[in-house]
């Protein structure tokens, strides 16, 4: 017998009809010969409701009353599936999140569980009950019984968590889609149904697949290895498995990490090789790193920074055993980069060998902005100066001197409160992938198949910023997303581009970012105001951008993901503007107008098509 948690979504629970579909459901999974418990989101869109019945009332409503308002939605379909399971003649029972003792921070509106008490659920379990759960909510403290709420989608994050709790078998979430797919089938009809995705991957793919699953609830999935899935409330199919490796074992006090950074990682094995003024058009990145793809040269991370004019500097590190061979490569390509393109006339290729990557990494960082700028801080104060800057979703890394990598852990260890040390020298090319397949919970394939790209993502919602000619020297850097972050702007993808230019006898650089686009303006008067103090050139928006970005775990041990990606691109005329890595995504920025044609190109590029098209309701 099985200890199932289901989850059921707004849709899925949005009419009588629908709760009487789910119960019998709930029914079959009991006949099955499981224990179930249910966790449900308010019907429909019953919260948006809520939210504008508030907004009549007041523009800056206080969040302790929001949260009172907005968890009654739950607690309306907890009450009818409850009584439409004992109209089934399955025995059922209805509980708030104060009733099954999911403890949360104090925080209105945005509160991380804390821990769970289930021992009333369990009891109820026992007794041969259904118990259905009102998700999304919680209480402050057994003390104090203040609602809070887990943010918008946090139903996901209360199943998932209390599958965790209960050491369930497994957690199944329902929704209106099959499960999750390789890109969006909106924008790429073929779009296909995964069988499975890494927790990782799903991370990573956060701005795609936030609406299908919370990436709160994935993390929880990762960090107590629940076995995850993601099905359609309307058909038996399987759907698609969230896997993850078998987890370190974690206490269940302070059950979803309250803080943003889970670990500091670095790597010591690590040169650069950059390319600099290489001419801005399409096919540079493509035929360099198709280049280097050929001479089976594994590249980790890729940076290509926008430049003044038209010229780009691309860098990207490899490991010190590949150093004089990429060079080699990256020499002799330059004629051919720049063939009869006088702009490309002063193009040079640098080396640097002693360097290190230094990252900190954690889903705590999605959605809070001044995470990266705490490290560059952090950094700055320590005197380490950050040659290279590349982000994803859930790790930012830089890469600084060798010589202050010791330094800049510690440093970074302790602004992060890591005292326990999980640091390691983390190998990151072997890291997950050396692990045997066994490791990998519930129907995982093998790593050594695992595809290189699982996804496709497009975000056509950012616009860019760029700080021409800022003065190379540590804080720098700090003091940009610092400011930003006091605005409460969420930067995205940071990339910080070689040393360019000399100007009044001081190194300077360009940073370019992207932020959300309405943000946009507002981030450029900010840093504007500032400009005087950071003794820098122009600030350039962009709003005419889109972000590509590929992802898969299977790319870390194959040379050439992103050649192919880059060759697609190439095939098609796109530009490429900004390049970034990390271990298991490589994102690119284009123009807006090509945005989509890229996802698709893409798409079709690592055959990532489905033959069966899957319906998605707009
Ligand atoms: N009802 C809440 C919302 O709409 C929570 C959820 O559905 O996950 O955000
Ligand atoms: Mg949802």
């Amino acid at each position: 017998m099985a200890l199932v948690v289901q989850k059921y979504g707004g849709t899925s629970v949005g009419t009588v009809d629908r709760i009487q579909a789910v119960a019998q459901r709930v029914k079959r999974t009991v006949e099955a010969g499981n224990s179930v418990v249910v966790v449900v989101s308010a019907m429909g869109k019953t919260t948006d409701g809520l939210v504008r019945l508030a907004a009549e009332i007041s523009a800056n409503p206080s969040r302790r009353e929001m949260d009172m308002l907005l968890s009654t939605g739950e607690q309306v379909t907890i009450a009818l599936l409850s009584m439409a399971l004992q109209e089934a003649g399955q025995p059922a029972l209805s509980m708030t999140g104060a009733q099954v003792g999911i403890v949360t921070e104090a925080e209105h509106s945005r509160a991380r569980i804390l821990r769970i008490e289930p021992d009333r659920l369990k009891h109820h379990l026992a007794e041969g009950k259904v118990v259905v759960v009102a998700g999304f909510q919680g209480i402050s403290s057994t003390n104090e019984l203040e609602i809070t709420t887990l943010g918008r989608g946090g139903s996901d994050t209360s199943a998932v968590a209390l599958a965790a709790a209960l050491q369930a078998d497994y957690c199944e979430i329902y929704t209106d889609v099959p499960g999750i797919l390789t890109t969006d089938p909106r924008l790429v009809s073929d779009a296909q149904l995964l069988a499975e995705i890494t927790s990782d991957e799903m991370l990573e793919l956060a701005s795609l697949g936030a609406k299908v699953l919370h990436p709160r609830a994935v993390e929880i999935a990762r960090n107590f290895g629940v076995p995850l899935v993601v099905r359609s409330s309307w058909t038996d199919e399987p759907g698609t498995w969230v896997v993850s490796p078998p987890p370190k074992p974690r206490s269940l006090e302070g059950l979803e990490l309250t803080r943003a950074v889970d670990a500091v990682e670095f790597d010591t094995d690590q040169a650069k090789v950059s390319l600099l003024r290489v001419p801005d058009r399409p096919g540079v990145a493509a035929r360099l790193f198709g280049e280097i793809a050929s001479q089976a040269l594994n590249v980790d991370l890729i940076i290509q920074s926008i430049h003044e004019g038209n010229t780009n500097d691309i860098a990207f590190t490899v490991v010190h055993k590949s150093l004089k061979q990429a060079e080699a490569v990256s020499s002799a390509i330059i004629p051919a980069l720049c063939d009869g393109d006088p702009t490309g006339m002063d193009a040079e290729v640098m080396v640097e060998q002693q360097i290190a990557k230094v990252s900190i990494a954690g889903a705590g960082m999605i959605g809070r902005p001044g995470v990266a700028a705490q490290m560059f801080t952090t950094l700055a104060a320590a005197g380490v100066n950050i040659q290279m800057i590349s982000t994803s979703e859930v790790k930012v890394s830089c890469v600084v001197m060798a010589a202050d990598c010791d330094r800049a852990i510690a440093t970074l260890c302790n602004t992060f409160n890591l005292t326990s040390s999980p640091y390691q020298e983390l190998g990151i090319r072997e890291l997950p992938l050396s692990d045997s397949s066994s490791e990998y919970s519930k129907n995982a394939t093998p790593h050594s198949v695992l595809p290189p790209v699982r996804g496709v993502a497009l975000d056509s919602k950012q616009a860019r910023l760029a700080i021409r000619s800022i003065p190379d020297r540590p804080g720098m850097a700090a003091r940009v997303f610092q400011l930003l972050a006091t605005k409460n702007i969420s930067v995205d993808m940071i990339i910080q581009s070689q040393r360019c230019r000399v100007v009044n006898g001081i190194g300077t650089r360009d940073i370019a970012f992207t932020v959300a686009q309405m943000d946009g303006e507002t981030a450029r008067l900010a840093l504007e105001e500032v400009r005087p103090e950071l003794s820098c050139g122009d600030i350039v928006l962009d709003t005419a951008i889109a972000k590509v970005s590929i992802v898969g775990s299977g790319m870390v041990q194959q040379p050439g993901v992103a050649a192919r990606m880059f060759a697609a691109l190439s095939q098609h005329q796109i530009n490429i503007q900004m390049i970034a890595t990390s271990e298991i995504k490589v994102s690119c920025v284009v123009a807006e107008e090509n945005g989509v044609r890229a996802l698709q190109v893409i798409h079709a590029a690592f055959e990532l098509s489905g033959d069966r098209r899957i319906e998605v309701s707009a």
